[in-house]
């Protein structure tokens, strides 16, 4: 037994933990085993109306957005201090909620108390305006104000980091708000709540509503006490929640899906390239917005990386989320475990050779999926082009740079893009030449705090992270001010004789 318990859980509503007003819970699944692992309260359009006004009366009345930046970063810091303080709690809530391996979530909550201080020291030196003095009578100001109340939706994969990259720019700059996580990974978004009133914030600036998206987050988008909506989670609900937010005007953030290619040159540091791309697909269970999904390898070198890519996805070790040697766990819930299963059928179905690695028999009650490579593909293939979200690679051969450009961009995603080369002129072309947001050139997928995240195409609306973050949560506001006589002209006004 685990020295952390894991209750049933409330909403997080004024500064309270709440159950829902109508009392309905959900069973939150265990990904390892598919036995319930706790209750969840089931939040509703009247939940979250309430988690909003009391996020819009803390907005109001202060003393959040009003009480100045060093103090309010004071709280910030706070919550920082407690995340890295509990950093072992949230690791082990995060894997048993979601199944990925334990020695992947433990340095996500010194990421996430990093990514607090960040928006911490930003918003010290970002807070501050412009003044012009236009004339000697006229001077116009700026000055950045927070929006009001957020509305954060999150998804299940890294759901505690992916939630912290909206929560900590959002309270920074002043906004208060309101958080809706996925319903298939509660646990640390709980756990947040409580790291954030132990820090003892002002009622009502961070609410938690828990519930299913087509209730309690259809109901925060179309909230009209609600002016912005960060989301990140599939293109078609993005679409969905664009829709849904527009007759009350919400200002939107997208992060969505993606089919991330990795485009391996036969000059590439092969060893490396190897290293990135197995890592790439199957870290994170493959549950991973920006994961190399379609591969892509120059003739010359195919089988010689192939050969070695099947020796890797024999040897990856799958099992238990909660052992330190596991590199692969299993798929959040049952649902996606059949979505990731129908795509792997899908694929002997189009044609595709699938070579899978192992799953140990003492996984069989769980969501274990083995590591699954996708030979024989070709561009146009269901598989390669529709986002999997699982640990399978779909790999395709191709001559030069034309080709093989064409055929990245042959996607309606345009989220990342990985190319590994040793000829550095090629590898800037290609990289300008892809539609994403995202290309890491002979390196994996890590990122500096100060530079954005997002994507292209059906990929995203808009960048997180870094500055990008600042500008969307706040509002830029410009004050115009008459020191002297500034002329105004004079209008219907009758002439002197
Ligand atoms: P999802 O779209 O099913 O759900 C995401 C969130 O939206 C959940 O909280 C859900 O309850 C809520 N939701 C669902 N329908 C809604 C509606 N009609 N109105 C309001 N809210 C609604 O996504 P998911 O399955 O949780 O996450 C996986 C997806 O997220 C993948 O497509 C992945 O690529 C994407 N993702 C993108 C990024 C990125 O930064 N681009 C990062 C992580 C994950």
């Amino acid at each position: 037994m685990s020295k952390y318990n894991v209750e049933r859980v409330p909403h997080y509503i004024g500064g309270k933990f709440v159950e829902g007003t109508s009392g309905k819970l959900f069973q939150n699944m265990n990904p390892a085993t598919n036995e319930t692992l706790n209750e969840v309260a089931e939040g509703e359009a009247e939940d979250i109306h309430l988690a909003v006004q009391a996020a819009r009366q803390a907005f109001d009345e202060g003393p959040w957005r009003t009480m100045g930046v060093a103090k309010r970063l004071e709280y910030i810091v706070r919550i920082a201090d407690l995340i890295e303080a509990n950093a072992e709690e949230l690791s082990y809530l995060e894997s048993l909620d979601t199944g990925l391996p334990i020695s992947q979530t433990k340095k996500q909550a010194a990421r996430a108390a990093e990514n607090f201080r960040f928006y911490a020291e930003m918003v010290k030196s970002r807070m501050v305006g412009e003044a012009y003095q236009v004339d000697s009578s006229f001077i116009n100001y700026t000055i950045h104000k927070p929006v009001g109340v957020a509305g954060l939706i999150t998804p299940w994969n890294a759901p505690f980091m992916l939630a912290t990259w909206k929560v900590a720019p959002a309270l920074a700059t002043g906004n208060t708000c309101v958080l809706k996580p996925a319903e298939w990974s509660p646990l640390t978004a709980n756990k947040l709540a409580q790291i954030v009133h132990e820090a003892g914030l002002p009622p009502g600036v961070f609410n938690v509503v828990h519930g299913f998206g087509e209730t309690a987050g259809a109901a925060l988008v179309a909230h009209p006490d609600v002016q912005l909506i960060s989301f990140t989670g599939e293109t078609k609900t993005g679409s969905e929640i664009i829709k849904n937010g527009a007759d009350t005007l919400k200002r939107c953030s997208m992060e969505l899906g993606g089919k991330s290619p990795a485009i391996v040159f036969a000059d590439a540091d092969l060893e490396r390239a190897l290293d990135a791309v197995v890592w790439g697909i199957y870290s994170f269970n493959g549950e991973r917005c920006t994961a190399n999904s379609r591969l892509f390898v120059q003739e010359k070198i195919y089988d010689q990386f192939v050969d070695a890519l099947k020796e890797r996805v024999a040897n990856i070790i799958v099992g238990d989320p909660m052992d330190p040697a596991t590199e692969v766990g299993p798929l959040i819930h049952r649902k996606h475990w059949e979505h990731v299963t129908s795509y792997i059928a899908l694929a002997q179905a189009e044609g595709a050779e699938v070579i899978s690695g192992i799953v140990p028999a003492e996984c069989s009650t769980g969501n274990y999926i083995a590591p699954t490579l996708l030979l024989n593909c070709t561009n146009r293939m269901r598989v390669v082009q529709e986002e999997i979200f699982g640990p399978v690679l779909a790999v395709i051969p191709f001559k030069e740079e034309t080709e093989v450009l064409q055929m990245a961009n042959d996607v309606k995603y345009g989220l990342a893009a990985y190319v590994w080369t040793n000829d550095m002129k090629r590898g800037h072309r290609l990289a300008q030449g892809i539609e994403s947001g995202m290309v890491w050139i002979n390196s994996q997928n890590v990122r500096d705090l100060r530079i954005p995240f997002g994507g292209a195409k059906a990929s995203g609306i808009g960048r997180e992270g870094g500055h990008y973050s600042f500008e969307f949560y706040t509002e830029t506001q410009v004050i115009h001010v008459a020191i002297g006589e500034h002329p105004i002209p004079q209008f219907g006004k009758k002439k002197e004789e």
